[in-house]
C-alpha cells in the first residue's frame, strides 16, 4: 500500500495503486494553494482508505473543482474535479512513494512563476 499523510499527521490514508506519471501544475491556483507548485499522482477517490481524517477540509477553488487540505497544519493534499471519480493526490504527502513514480508532465506553464525555470526532459504544456 502507498501511505500518505499531512505534515501534522491528523490526515492519514493509503491506497493500492496510483498513476506513476506525476503531473506538475504551474497554474496560479495551484501556485497559491501549494505555496509553489502542485505535483500529483492520481487514483480513484473511492479507493482511498482513510485511517484519520478529522481535519480534512475541502475548499471549492473553482466552479469545477475542489481542493482538500488539513485544517490543522495547512498541507495541500487533494485536487478533485466535480464530475470525476478520480482524485489528484499531492506527491509531497506520500510517505513511501514507489520507485517508479516520476514527474512526466508539466502543465499550465504559461502561468508559471518568473523566479524558476523548468528543465525536466518531459512533456511541457502551456495549458493542459
Ligand atoms: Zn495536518
Ligand atoms: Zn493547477
Amino acid at each position: 500500500m502507498i501511505k500518505a499523510s499531512c505534515e501534522c499527521g491528523k490526515v492519514r490514508f493509503e491506497f493500492a495503486t496510483g498513476r506513476k506519471e506525476i503531473t506538475v501544475c504551474h497554474c496560479t491556483q495551484c501556485r497559491k494553494t501549494s505555496g509553489h507548485l502542485w505535483a500529483a499522482t492520481r487514483t480513484e477517490f473511492a479507493d482511498l482508505r482513510f485511517t484519520s481524517k478529522e481535519t480534512l477540509t475541502w475548499y471549492t477553488s473553482s466552479e469545477w473543482a475542489r481542493r482538500g487540505f488539513c485544517s490543522a497544519c495547512g498541507s495541500s493534499l487533494f485536487y478533485q474535479m466535480k464530475d470525476e471519480t478520480g482524485v489528484g493526490i499531492a506527491a509531497g504527502c506520500l510517505d513511501n512513494p514507489p520507485d517508479d513514480f516520476k514527474i512526466a508532465k508539466h502543465i499550465f506553464t504559461k502561468d508559471k512563476g518568473c523566479y524558476y525555470d523548468i528543465n525536466d526532459p518531459v512533456e511541457i504544456l502551456e495549458t493542459y
